[in-house]
């Protein structure tokens, strides 16, 4: 019995990865790819698997490190964009660095070379066929104008973001909670809040006074040409604010009104920056209406200038350019297929996460997901205690709706420890019997979380393999 093929839109890094693990599972896909015949604002060859910027997947530590747990897990599950990485690493300390050309023109030719994989260089301009029964749409950040109208007529006016504004997100456990506190702007409750849903940083005059004069000092990444376009309204970065008046933040995102430090009530702050939470498990929070787009060497050090923020981890620091993806906790199922269309699937950037090793995750884990539909099994879903499960739930719904009205909450991350549940029982004490602390309890939570992640995904992927030998 001969089966109907796969298609996938896009030979990025997710579209390429997907390609490769339908075809590992023997059955047919057609990889549609733009270029050479039409180009993006950043891509420059015509290579399946292009890196369009940076050459790192970063590190590469499966013990400490949440990336590098993500290519343990991919390599593991044959993944063909970490192999070809592996062949062409170049040296980058911890990381994994590649040999730009080689790794794509490795990438390339695989796919090329497969004998279930055909490659067809033609943009989708708009919706696919509707004989296209089993579709992955892998177009990334920069999903050509036809197509990204054409997702838009199927999901509505608001659900396809063209701007990546983003603010700073923070590691709760390394807020200083003995400076900051909780408590809603006028304890409001709001639906489905408590009444002290924020955590709340306070600034005396001086502390507010050098936080504008560093602002306004820091070096700014400046917008490429493709960048050029302008700003929302209410999404200004705060050095553009700060640029317009020394006041401006105060009336701003950094308003004091309606909050009483608890640590010092009888005081009132001359400004307070208030994070809110970010993921349903409360690991992380958002700096609010703190976008940015200060280089990411000054973000740090200028966020720890802020009482309580002084030992800030980030998750991801704050950037705006111009980013297609999908409200996808709202639009997508579990199963990353349109709700409003579910022959259609999505993978890579669209779908909000970040990254060359997250898009490419996710584009295994929809080729996975549409090779076992295609073949009428079942595949359960990855536990969301590996990185590739955390990853996945974060975009189809780990997400928690803000409390407040203003724009949807969600947004692109890349993969992190605070995506992963809460674990119990990992090492107290170290070999030498004393009591971990600081940086080194630190290390061991990371450890057990990576531990834990490891024996899951084992137990995964091998009744995954069990099921396709039968
Ligand atoms: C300018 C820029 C810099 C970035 N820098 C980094 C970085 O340094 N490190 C990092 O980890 N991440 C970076 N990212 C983020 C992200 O990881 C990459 O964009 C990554 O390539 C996303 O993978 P993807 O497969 O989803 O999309 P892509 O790799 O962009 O692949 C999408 C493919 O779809 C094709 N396509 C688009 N529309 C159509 C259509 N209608 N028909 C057919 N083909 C189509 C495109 O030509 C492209 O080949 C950057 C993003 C941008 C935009």
């Amino acid at each position: 019995m001969t089966v109907k093929p796969i298609h996938i839109i896009g030979g990025g890094l997710a579209g390429s990865e997907a390609a490769w693990q339908i075809a590992e599972a023997g059955v047919p896909v057609v990889l549609h790819e733009m270029r050479p015949v039409r180009g993006t604002e950043a891509h420059k060859t015509e290579g399946l698997a292009e890196l369009v910027c940076s050459n790192s997947f970063r590190s590469d530590d499966s013990l400490s490190n949440a990336v590098g747990q993500l290519h343990w897990e991919m390599r593991r599950l044959g993944s063909v964009i970490i192999a070809k990485g592996d062949a062409h690493q170049v040296p980058a300390g911890g990381a994994l660095a590649v040999d730009r050309d080689g790794f794509s023109q490795a990438v390339t030719a695989a796919l090329e070379g497969h004998p279930l994989i055909t490659i067809d260089r033609a943009e989708i301009a708009g919706l696919p066929p509707v004989d296209w029964d089993n579709v992955i749409i892998a177009t990334g950040p920069l999903t050509s104008p036809a197509l990204a109208q054409g997702i838009q007529s199927l999901t509505g006016e608001d659900s396809l973001a063209f701007f990546d504004a983003i603010a700073p997100i923070v590691h709760f456990d390394s807020v200083d909670m003995d400076q900051a506190w909780f408590q809603s702007r006028y304890d409001k409750v709001g639906p489905g809040g408590t009444g002290a849903d924020y955590i709340n940083c306070p600034l005396d005059r001086d502390q507010y006074e050098a936080f504008i004069d560093a602002l306004l000092a820091a070096e700014k990444t400046e917008f490429k040409e493709w960048e050029g376009t302008p700003y929302f309204d209410g999404c200004l970065p705060i050095e553009v604010m700060a640029e317009r008046g020394r006041e401006t933040l105060r009336w701003g995102p950094m308003k004091p009104v309606g909050l009483t430090n608890k640590h010092n009530p009888t005081v009132k702050a001359y400004a307070v920056v208030q994070l809110r939470q970010d993921n349903a498990l409360g690991t992380l929070f958002n700096m609010t209406g703190f976008q940015t787009k200060l280089k990411y060497g000054e973000q740090a050090a200028i966020f720890r200038m802020i009482p309580g923020l002084q030992n800030a981890e980030f998750a991801r620091l704050g950037g705006i350019h111009r980013n297609t993806y999908l409200n996808s906790p709202k639009l997508l199922d579990e199963r990353l297929r349109l709700k409003a269309d579910p022959r259609l699937r999505f993978a890579g950037q669209i779908t909000g996460c970040e990254g060359y090793v997250e898009s490419a995750a996710i584009g295994l884990l929809a080729g996975r997901m549409a090779a076992a539909e295609r073949l009428g099994r079942d595949l359960a879903l990855p536990p969301a205690t590996t990185a590739l499960g955390a990853l996945v739930n974060h975009i189809t719904g780990g997400h928690i709706v803000t409390i407040d009205e203003g724009p949807r909450s969600f947004q692109p991350m890349n993969i992190n420890f605070g995506l992963f549940p809460h674990i119990e029982g990992q090492a107290t004490h170290g070999p030498d019997g004393k009591k971990l602390k600081g940086p080194a309890k630190s290390v061991a939570r990371k450890h057990a979380l990576t531990a834990r992640a490891k024996a899951e995904m084992e137990a995964w992927a091998g009744g995954v393999e069990v099921q396709a030998a039968e």
